[in-house]
């Protein structure tokens, strides 16, 4: 496709370009397992040049659904450009595809340090500290990156903006103190509506697809947007250890991407709504939304073309005040997640940020949004009665609620 059209163009014909010759007008969803074979030498080359990370040939075959799948492969196509890239990888979840870029930068290749700008989604904090990928990681501050770099990095991992206080971090800047270390960013929150990290130097872009892309909470998964060297290294990963997409996912993603600018633009509109609604209410001591501090160093200005709409709040009431309000929504579900057409709360310490060592957790008051697109004003209505019940509670001296998550939380509880 051109690289005249706009986003929201891209997002509707994308990885679409076959199907006009296939005579078909909606995305094809190709469920093979196995592929035939032209015939013995062009089949094992085809597998050759898949297992490798490669493309298939084209007088060859697709050969085995673990090395190719056309469905996913146009999936791929359509985000990639949506982010500037010249490929992507889809893999079975986020978390499959932070894994399979941790294994690409790393082992193999005689690295095995990774750093890791905080904060990040608790999964990915608990994969790098695990030590089950066997690599060394060291967590620092944005402006630490350079400072922490050792002779056998491998790679350079932020998020931003991070989950789930919103805070961002200057991918240029961090990309300029990595030097010849490949950055990747995650750019779940932002989505490539509002940030293309690839644009900033970033070496990869990558989504839990599970949210925004996606964005009707019923497919798990993950993608990587990069350069077409990279890809290679990433399906060989994908090929070896099978963290696969399924291409009925491949297909809800690649229709889902065709709304995404559309939905991504509302929720925020929302979300913004929200911010000024939740500022002023006695019951929030503090608000995370991004460009609340006015943006001070011009970050925002330079990577962003928006602030999104995940919001995160420190309860005034604590954690018992938090408690409360997650149990007392009624449109907002109860869950994790974000990024969907509807609403949904948590509370981070005790569910998204639970592996999390207690030094980086997000504190026991804070309570985590994500804005769905059901209309503002009833989701104003909703966080206000949940408030009050709140505020009912600990009138009636039932400020400690006990829940199987408060022991686990005494960790949590800072400032
Ligand atoms: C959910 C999430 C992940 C993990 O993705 P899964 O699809 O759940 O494996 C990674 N990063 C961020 C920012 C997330 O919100």
């Amino acid at each position: 496709m051109t690289a005249s059209l706009h986003p929201d163009t891209v997002a509707v014909h994308g990885g679409r370009s076959d199907l006009a010759g296939l005579g078909v007008h909606a995305l094809p969803i190709d469920l093979s397992t196995t592929n035939p074979l032209p015939d013995i030498e062009r089949g094992g080359d085809s597998y050759e040049a898949m297992a490798t990370g490669g493309r298939p040939p084209a007088d060859g075959s697709m050969v085995y659904a673990r090395l190719w799948n056309p469905t996913v492969a146009r999936f791929e196509e359509a985000l990639a450009e949506l982010e500037h890239a010249q490929a992507a990888v889809a893999f079975a979840s986020g978390m499959a595809a932070m894994t399979a870029v941790i294994l690409a930068h790393t082992g193999a290749t005689g690295a095995r340090h990774v750093v890791a700008v905080r904060p990040l989604y608790g999964g990915t904090d608990h994969l790098l500290g695990s030590g089950l990928l066997g690599v060394e990681t060291t967590y620092c501050h944005p402006d630490e990156v350079a400072l922490s770099l050792r002779p056998d990095t491998g790679l350079v991992v932020v998020e931003t903006p991070a989950n789930p206080t919103l805070d961002i971090a200057d991918i240029a800047d961090i990309v300029r103190q990595a030097g010849a270390v490949p950055v990747v960013v995650d750019n779940t929150f932002a989505t490539p509506v509002l940030q293309n990290p690839i644009d900033l130097g970033a070496a990869m872009s990558l989504h839990s697809a599970t949210k925004y892309l996606g964005g009707h909470g019923d497919v798990i998964a993950g993608v990587v947007a990069c350069g077409e060297h990279t890809a290679e290294a990433l399906r060989r990963v994908r090929a070896v250890t099978g963290g696969l997409l399924h291409p009925l996912g491949a297909y809800l993603l690649h229709r889902g991407l065709t709304t995404l600018p559309v939905r991504v633009r509302h929720q925020q509109e929302s979300a913004r709504r929200i911010v000024q609604w939740l500022i002023d209410r006695p019951e929030v001591a503090e608000v995370f939304y991004p460009g609340l501090d006015d943006d001070p160093r011009g970050i925002l200005e330079r990577q962003m073309r928006g602030t999104g709409a995940m919001i995160a709040m420190r309860m005034r009431g604590g954690f018992a005040a938090a408690s409360t309000v997650t149990s007392a929504t009624r449109l907002f579900t109860h869950a994790v997640s974000l990024g969907g057409v509807d609403s949904l709360i948590q509370h981070p310490a005790a569910l998204t940020h639970r592996p999390v060592p207690p030094e980086a957790r997000p504190a026991a008051d804070v309570l985590r949004l994500s804005i769905g697109l059901e209309d503002v004003d009833d989701l104003i209505a909703d966080l206000a009665q949940a408030f009050a019940a709140a505020a009912g509670d600990a009138d009636a001296g039932h400020s400690e609620p006990v829940t199987p998550s408060a022991s686990a939380l005494r960790g949590a509880v800072r400032s």
